[in-house]
């Protein structure tokens, strides 16, 4: 037998593998796959994903009901990861990561369920992962210093000196300060709050500032004996696995250790509220103008029930999914707001599920008529009834997404885990996550015999009295109050502190840097080696053809049914004035009208006919050059195969007639604009990193102002200065210019759906300027910090290095690697508190920086930083090395799919990076010697070749004085 056969040879209903007994097994024909549900004796559940896929994927998921908002889940979410029995190391987790090809770890903490997952294509690497985790869920050793470390602790601010201020510190305490500064974070943790008061979603599972110092070690270990035991336990595995070799390893790692136990963790329901509710709260902003959301949400029935999770999916769908559906347009098209507030849709997260629409971007006062906007839209939709097209149009989203097997946002077979954990957990039938055809061929009936939503309209919305209207709005005094109350909350926790308490705080400290500076053994966890990585890249088969200006690439792959096209435009020689204006071009064109349809007519026809468009703008250069640049457009499309033909209508009709109107294009604007200044205190190291990385590298300043804070500059000027009518005549000059560029199409489907017709894109292109290269010089001016509102600092610093062919560019990939994994690490996060902190190479911009995450300090990240090259010089061993290089060469070798694997090929391709090219660097890669690790960093990470950027709530100016650093000042 093949491996695939006896993939799907597998165990019957009622046999016993073990002390496992097998409760079901069932057919997944649309994934190709079959499920199996085994019981262990000891009570742990277990699902088994039976597919052809050799990315392997594992989770484990225990029930976490916390009961107060100390973050109890949340921190030993992080402490389980920090030293097991068998795996007594500082930090397994991180120690690992760098000794597998794993395509995914990770562990998350949701409201009511923690999970710890992992995927690998290397079936040695899942064996010891699987081990790992086992360990660490079951066995964690919960050392109080890891609970000091990563929950919370005091800390004199210098940890030796008791004369200094006392100061609370810990890895989740500035996780979680940093998270409720970001009002999508506030909304989240106030909406379970708000429709749920009595239950465990009233807590902020993550823990809120205040509460996490009432944690106490002892609290946090009976959490975890109570709900990480078998009987707790939902087991996941996938892929093309030996079900009986895997049970057998759980069996001897874990459960042969455990006796019974119970644990109810089960969730009441909530009592229904006897009229409609009104909920205020705030966040630390000073937008008054229009940081402000109104979220008018519902509690629904059982997400345990499959046809109610489809049914409100579809409606949702209906109501909401595009800028045409009958609840989005009239809520954007009031003008109240700038787009529709966060967490609007069905959300089937709580045991019971919600729905909520609204509206962000709004000043103070608006919540009656956001509310009144809602509910007026709403009656007026069960009045007129609902197109039975719109419906049609969310039923063929869903038939796409029942086909789709894409590898892209989260590997495939976790997404899998995601959909079935959903009813699973709650006590309902997992199958259902899964397999929707009985539900949906029971809605269809049902359709067919009359109005289905628009009764579920008027019963579940209207007449349901459970109903909160959430007003979230910023408040300008809030970061001030929180500090205020954080020294208040400092002194009062240490009034009564006696000398011998100060004496034991000091020697706490010490002891934990001790522990910290300590060399732990990583040999005692299992490893791949060099042998393990493969020395060739994937070869994807594909043919070309030029078609007159056109280079048109057809990918045959497994796709499942759908078609994907990419058709990309190198363009000619782009005008000063319009390099700001693409980015605004790709958002706009996908969303406005075309070729006489306005732009709710091509939102109705991309959601009947296309599983969705997209349009984004690139910089891209040469293997051997970093200063000969070129510019691209990229549209991406795909639909069933069926409507094949249609999608190429859709896309030539963008690309070669699209119409901007000046009321749509401010909308789409404001919108933009919303979402790019809420993204900066999430992503605020990603902002920082482009705007130091525009300072040294001509691509990084393209991207600057492609994506970065020039961007949103260059936007709010636009809106604010109200300079619409230009940027009108602008993004029509870019439609020209588009059709002046030189084309590259890449589609991907099944042989047989391989011939479409591509000509009525291509022959639209009939210009014949030659490829424009850009020559945008760096950004000029010294370090820049952007100021906004975050009690947390983002710090990055980049540096000019070397193109892709040059010799010494896989030895700066395997560097990032090894400072972020043997000493970023260490220093930004476990001794500076700071979330995160890492190095990157990107090795086609030629362009290597460091940053930090949520963090605390500014001055003492910046030393680190520079601290590199003599880290270098402490004893290191061919372990870091090896596992650097491991880690490297995963970056080769993405994790692909059927959608993107002929894309990434085809473009890459063309673009000079060859399977030839990429093989040359990755013999190269695995060579590399920690000499040459010295070298670059002596040749390339200099001061005359780095740039400077931070994102922060302070001015730097006052404490960077030490560092040699002018920072140029502005806010955001
Ligand atoms: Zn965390």
């Amino acid at each position: 037998m093949t491996t695939t056969e006896r993939l799907f040879v597998l165990p019957a209903v009622g046999d016993r593998l073990g002390r496992y007994t097998v409760e079901r097994v069932e057919d997944l024909p649309e994934m190709q796959g079959k499920l199996v549900l085994l019981r262990h004796d000891l009570g742990a559940r277990h699902a088994h994903v039976a597919r052809d896929d050799d990315n392997l994927a594992f989770g484990v998921t225990f029930p976490t009901v916390p009961k107060d908002s100390t973050g109890v889940a949340h921190i030993l979410e992080h402490v389980v990861l920090m030293g097991s029995q068998k795996y007594p190391v500082g930090d397994p987790f991180f120690a690992m990561l760098p000794r597998s090809l794993n395509t995914f770890m990770n562990a998350m903490t949701a409201s009511d369920w923690t999970t710890y997952p992992f995927s690998t294509r290397n079936e040695k690497d899942f064996y010891n992962l699987l081990g790992v985790y086992l360990d660490a869920t079951f066995f964690p050793l919960l050392r109080y210093e890891s609970f000091r470390q990563d929950g919370h602790r005091f800390e004199f601010e210098t940890p030796n000196d008791p004369g200094t201020p006392l100061k609370l510190q810990g890895v989740v305490y500035n996780e979680m300060k940093g998270a409720m500064a970001s009002p999508g974070s506030v909304m989240w943790r106030s909406f379970g709050k708000a429709l749920y008061p009595d239950l465990t979603y009233a807590n902020n599972s993550g823990g809120a500032p205040e509460d996490i110092p009432n944690l106490t070690y002892e609290g946090l270990r009976a959490f975890h004996a109570a709900h990480y035991h078998p009987s707790n336990a939902f087991f996941y595995t996938y892929g093309r696995l030996d079900l009986p070799r895997v049970l057998g390893e759980i069996e001897t790692h874990v459960m042969s250790k455990f006796s019974p136990q119970t644990l109810d963790v089960s969730i009441p329901d909530q009592p229904s509220f006897s009229e409609p509710q009104r909920v205020d709260v705030t966040y630390p902003g000073t937008d008054v103008e229009r940081g402000g959301q109104v979220s008018v949400a519902w509690k629904l029935g059982h997400t345990t029930n499959p046809d109610q999770n489809l049914r409100w999916s579809v409606l949702s769908d209906v109501l909401l999914g595009n800028p045409a559906a009958p609840l989005t347009r009239p809520l954007i098209e009031s003008g109240i707001g700038s787009a529709l507030a966060d967490l609007s849709g069905y959300r089937d997260n709580f045991r019971e599920g919600a729905f909520a629409a609204g509206l962000k971007g709004l000043g103070a006062g608006k919540a009656d008529e956001v509310e009144a906007l809602v509910l007026n839209t709403l009656r007026s939709i069960v009045q007129g009834g609902i197109d039975p097209e719109l419906i049609e149009s969310s039923l063929h989203q869903f038939e796409i997404g029942q086909r789709e097997v894409s590898n892209s946002g989260y590997p495939y077979g976790l997404q899998v885990m995601f959909r079935l954990l959903g009813p699973w957990l709650y006590g309902g039938d997992p199958v259902t996550g899964l397999r929707l055809e009985a539900e949906l061929n029971r809605l269809r009936e049902d359709l067919k015999a009359g109005p289905v939503f628009e009764p579920m309209i008027q019963e579940e919305l209207l007449d349901n009295p459970h109903r909160v209207t959430l007003v979230l709005a910023p408040d300008p005094e809030l970061a001030a109050r929180s500090e205020q109350a954080e020294r208040e909350l400092v002194e009062r926790l240490s009034a009564a502190f006696t000398d011998e308490d100060r004496a034991r705080i000091v020697r706490e400290s010490l002891q934990l840097q001790e522990l910290q500076a300590q060399e732990s053994d990583p040999d005692v966890l299992p490893t791949l080696t060099l042998a393990d990585v493969p020395p060739t890249v994937p070869r994807v088969p594909y043919t070309t053809q030029e078609e007159g200006r056109a280079l048109v690439g057809r990918v045959p792959q497994p796709t499942g049914g759908l078609t994907y096209l990419d058709l990309q435009v190198r363009l000619p020689e782009v005008p000063a004035d319009l390099l700001d204006t693409l980015p605004l071009y790709a958002y706009a064109v996908t969303r406005s009208g075309a070729a006489g349809q306005d732009y709710l007519a091509i939102a109705r026809r991309i959601e009947a006919v296309t599983g969705g468009v997209s349009a984004s703008v690139g910089v891209g250069g040469r293997p051997d050059d970093l200063d000969t640049l070129r510019l691209t457009v990229t549209f991406s499309g795909k639909a069933l195969s069926r409507n094949g033909g249609a999608l190429i209508g859709v896309l030539r009709d963008l690309i070669q007639a699209p119409e901007f109107t000046r009321e749509r294009l401010e909308q789409l604007l404001k919108q933009r604009l919303a979402g790019l200044k809420a993204s900066v205190v999430n992503a605020g190291n990603a902002y920082a990193e482009r705007l130091a990385a525009a300072q040294v590298s001509p691509a990084g300043n393209i991207e600057e102002h492609f994506s970065g804070l020039t961007a949103l500059e260059h936007l709010k000027q636009i809106v604010e200065g109200d300079e619409l009518d230009a940027l009108l005549d602008r993004l029509n000059r870019v439609r020209d210019l588009l059709l002046q560029g030189r084309p590259l199409l890449c589609l991907t489907a099944t042989e047989d759906d391989l011939n479409l017709d591509l000509t009525p894109i291509t022959r639209e292109f009939t210009g014949d300027s030659p490829v424009g290269h850009p020559h945008p010089g760096t950004l000029e001016g010294g370090p820049r910090a952007r100021l906004t509102d975050s009690p947390v600092a983002f710090n990055a610093v980049a540096f000019r290095t070397v193109p892709y062919t040059h010799p010494d560019s896989p030895a700066l990939l395997v560097l990032s690697r090894l400072l972020r994994s043997e000493y970023l690490l260490k220093e930004i996060r476990e001794k500076g508190g700071a979330y995160g902190g890492g190095a990157a190479f990107d090795a086609r911009a030629g362009v290597f920086s460091f940053s930090s995450y949520r963090d605390p300090h500014i001055t003492r990240t910046y030393e680190v930083f520079r601290g590199a090259r003599q880290f270098l010089d402490t004893p290191l061993s061919d372990r870091e090395l090896t596992e650097a290089i491991l880690s490297a060469s995963k970056t080769l070798d993405p994790l692909t799919s059927p959608d993107t694997a002929g894309r990434l090929r085809f473009y890459g391709d063309q673009a000079g990076y060859t399977p030839e090219v990429q093989e040359e660097y990755k013999a190269r890669l695995l060579k590399v010697t920690l000499d040459d690790l010295k070298r670059v960093t002596d040749a390339w990470l200099t001061p005359d070749r780095a740039g400077y950027a931070l994102v922060a709530g302070r001015d730097p100016n006052a404490e960077t004085e030490a560092l040699g650093l002018q920072f140029e000042v502005q806010a955001i």
